[in-house]
């Protein structure tokens, strides 16, 4: 056997990356473990998510010694994030991504930071909109220090109880769902800013349509930023008869998690904007007879009179803890770039929005991915814990490898 001088080098080297990933997994299992853990202890008495954790946990329980490490907040993960916190029976993971979400939205960390600074309705006591700012602002700062401390998200929390003070809709010490707590901040954020104008925005030129857009205000950011003005109608290909016309404002494009899988398998090289589209076709009415129509099922066509600056994508899960084969064939089905001229007409063609950030829970844990521009990385928060992940398909195989299901999906639109 014939040794060159560089050979020893590489064979350390490698055993030594083999060694790194193993460390990387036992602590990916140990962390999961105690998010797992906390979200059992704290769910005594709460909703019976019980049965839900318990098939994964199963499952990785085998690798996981008993010593639960504490996961050491490094410096080098400090240049990339502040985690938020999250104590023992706040529940706060599921806001927490949202804050995160909020935050790493270029678009609307800039607006929302410059325009909160104006006046505004105050929504709630204390004010939604002033919690907000002041959770950004602190993040903001947080990340221009170099040791990051996490920054707390109570007062915000406080402040989206306190809007439901009769139900336990965001009550402390419950959890919510991510995706409800995105649409009530929307909400808190249209009321503070909008209030001044009239909301009835109805123009008499599009009389033949049921329903209306819900805001008219160029100064809301809530509406401005993320929402979708659109109409729907149906046009007959046998019949040609235009029906079914209806005028709504929606800030989520819902997808069903099932039928996308389905689709990515019936076309396996289709991109996730052409399969959104398909599964979009698939919903179909009949051609109105009641006015005049023949009765023959067709799809239904929506129009954006203008594109939002962030796309958001809400998928619909039918249970909290799917199989991992369809946590991975729906994982497979997704883009990082998506063009949504091919779901909505009247837009111009190509219009590309690109993944900025990703919500994703586990039983009842949140974690969010998302992309830095600045690091050109994508990077996971869970509550305290900020951890460079590299690049989309790491974010993957984290997923698949945690039992992440995606729940929400927020694309900006590109320059
Ligand atoms: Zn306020
Ligand atoms: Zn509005
Ligand atoms: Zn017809």
């Amino acid at each position: 056997m014939i040794f060159h001088p560089g050979d020893e080098d590489v064979e350390t080297k490698t055993l030594r990356q083999l060694q790194a990933e193993e460390d990387e997994e036992e602590k990916f299992q140990a962390d999961l473990k105690k998010a797992v853990r906390q979200s059992l202890d704290t769910y005594q008495g709460g909703r019976n998510m019980t049965s839900c954790l318990r098939t994964p946990l199963e499952v990785n329980s085998h690798k996981i010694s008993d010593s639960t490490k504490e996961s050491p907040t490094s410096t080098e993960v400090g240049i990339f994030g502040t985690g938020l916190q999250n104590e023992v029976g706040e529940y706060n993971c599921f806001l927490n991504v949202i804050i995160q979400s909020l935050w790493n939205l270029g678009v609307f960390r800039a607006e929302f930071l410059r325009s909160s600074m104006l006046d505004h309705h105050h929504v709630g006591d204390p004010c939604v909109v002033c919690s907000l700012y002041e959770v950004l602002t602190a993040l903001s700062a947080a990340s221009r220090e170099i040791r990051k401390e996490p920054v707390t998200p109570s007062t915000l929390r406080i402040a989206l109880s306190n809007l439901y003070p009769d139900s336990s809709f965001f009550q402390e010490a419950q959890m919510n769902d991510a995706s409800e707590v995105l649409a009530v901040i929307f909400d808190c954020l249209h009321r503070s800013f909008a209030q001044s104008s009239s909301v009835s925005d109805t123009d008499s030129s599009e009389s033949n349509y049921t329903g209306s857009w819900d805001c008219a205000n160029r100064t809301c950011i809530a509406h401005t930023l993320f929402g979708m003005n659109i109409f729907e109608q149906l046009n007959c290909n046998s019949c040609e008869l235009e029906s079914r016309h209806m005028k709504y404002t929606s800030f989520f494009h819902n997808i069903n998690a099932s039928a996308l899988r389905n689709m990515k398998v019936t076309c396996p090289e289709t991109a996730f904007d052409e399969l959104l589209n398909l599964v979009e076709m698939n919903h179909q009415l009949a051609c109105d007879p009641e006015t005049g129509g023949c009765g023959k099922p067709n799809h239904i066509r929506h129009f954006l009179n203008t594109p939002p600056h962030v796309f958001t994508a809400v998928l619909g899960w039918q249970n909290t803890c799917e199989s991992v084969e369809d946590i991975a064939a729906t994982l497979a089905a997704l883009n990082t770039e998506i063009d949504i001229s091919i779901m909505y007409r009247g837009l111009d063609p190509k219009s590309i929005y690109s993944l900025a950030s990703v919500v994703c829970y586990y039983g009842q844990h949140y974690h969010c991915f998302a992309y830095s521009h600045e690091h050109d990385r994508w990077i996971m928060y869970d509550d305290k814990t900020v951890k460079v992940i590299g690049s989309w398909s790491d974010v993957l195989s984290m997923c698949k490898k945690g039992h992440l299901q995606p729940q929400l999906l927020l694309y900006e639109k590109q320059r």
